[in-house]
């Protein structure tokens, strides 16, 4: 019989975001981790909403371990979803999630959107999730490699997610468990950053859990840290009398492995109905493939700056006493930029510099998108400094992380 024998979970927020919006659960036997999106605190809500439903754990039945995980995150879907039309800050508000169940002799997975699960057995490293991505539906089809898709301006886009739709598809599996096996459930936060060699070289040299929980995190954060970092990592052992490899040789059945599983994964997908049609962006001119960024010249930021700051300084001298007043007033008021780094970001106030570095704006969200992965035809506009209401910069960044934006 199997049992959890230790683990441990890490997050972070990372080096670009200010709030995190992943949430995890840990408590064996049920593992979990998920990434949400939505505007302001929205995603936060939605991830947060998802564990809850987890946490209540699997409800007793005749149905398989796997088909009880499975209806577990149906109802964790059906929550989010309550949630984001109950409230209008909330609305179109989403989460991944990737569940693990730990069962007496197998371990069962069910996964939504992009956070990903591996397993490590002996000196193998496996991905045991497909993401609902729209990259990773272009490998599917073959107009993508694996490499181009890890480089893809538009691979944050997830093309499945619980909470925007009252019903989801949730993908499932089961496999053997064997003692020593390590798992490990993390948000794209880790994998955007780490590629999965290096991923197998922390997890298998690490010299305990917590240790390879924190090496993952550093190395994300080293990459750029672009995103929230989650990781949970648990390691099985075996109890009881009979060992699993006991059980193979009776029962005359070999464990599959974990690329076995993959592939019926896969071949389960290449038969399951398509993912549902609101979720999944309008399938893409071959042109948004291999969009054409422009690239900025160098010296376009500046003029952009002096634009702004020779009227400023005229408007400091004539109405310096007011200025105060006039910063106050200006934080009602928000518009959409980038930061210095490149990531498309919400910024409160007016897009304005004073001398001596005074900033009439201050940075209020930054979203893991960056200029190049906006519909081209939009870009410019979107970028524009628009001034716009909370409610507004709110709903229009949501739709840009779920890839709604429409190029026109
Ligand atoms: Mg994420």
């Amino acid at each position: 019989m199997l049992r959890v024998s230790e683990h441990t979970e890490r997050t972070d927020t990372g080096r670009q975001r200010r709030a995190n919006e992943d949430a995890y659960f840990a408590r064996s036997p049920l593992f979990a981790v998920a990434d949400g999106m939505g505007g302001a605190q929205a995603g936060e809500v939605a991830s947060g909403a998802a564990i809850e439903v987890l946490s209540a754990g699997l409800a007793d039945g005749p149905e398989s371990a796997e088909e009880r995980l499975a209806a577990l995150v149906a109802d964790a879907n059906a929550r989010v979803h309550e949630l984001s039309i109950a409230d209008r800050d909330l609305a179109g508000m989403g989460t991944t999630v990737t569940v693990v169940y730990v069962g007496e002799d197998d371990v069962a997975i069910a996964h939504v959107g992009d956070s990903r699960a591996y397993l490590l057995r002996d000196d193998t490293f496996e991905r045991l999730t497909n993401d609902h991505s729209l990259v990773e539906e272009f490998v599917r089809q073959g107009k993508l490699t694996p490499e181009e898709a890890d480089e893809h301006p538009q691979r944050s886009i997830i093309t499945r997610a619980l909470g925007p739709e009252p019903e989801v598809e949730v993908d499932r599996v089961s496999l053997r468990g064997r003692p020593g096996d390590v798992y490990l459930i993390c948000s794209d936060g880790l994998t955007s950053m780490v590629g999965e060699a290096l991923l197998a070289e922390i997890l298998s040299s690490a010299p305990t859990l917590d240790n390879a929980a924190r090496s993952l995190i550093d190395a994300a954060n080293d990459a750029g840290g672009r995103d929230n970092i989650t990781v949970v990592l648990f390691r099985l052992e075996e109890v009881g009398s009979v060992s699993v490899d006991e059980q193979q040789t009776v029962a005359g059945v070999a464990a599959p492995t974990a690329a076995e599983v993959r592939a019926a994964v896969e071949a389960a997908e290449l038969q399951g109905p398509p993912p549902p049609r609101q979720m999944a962006p309008p399938a893409k001119p071959p042109r948004r493939l291999h969009p054409h960024v422009p690239r900025r010249s160098p010296d376009r930021p500046k003029r952009r700056k002096r634009r702004f700051i020779a009227p400023l300084v005229i408007v400091l001298i004539i109405l310096a006493p007011i200025v105060g007043g006039g910063i106050l007033a200006d934080q009602a008021v928000y518009f959409l930029g980038t930061t210095p780094d490149g990531s498309v970001a919400v910024f409160q106030g007016v897009p304005y510099k004073l001398p001596f570095g005074v900033n009439l704006y201050s940075t209020e969200y930054v979203s893991g998108l960056t200029p190049a992965q906006l519909p081209d035809s939009r870009r410019h506009d979107l970028l524009s400094h628009q001034l716009r209401s909370n409610d507004d910069i709110t709903d229009l960044v949501r739709q840009l992380e779920l890839g709604q934006v429409a190029a026109r």
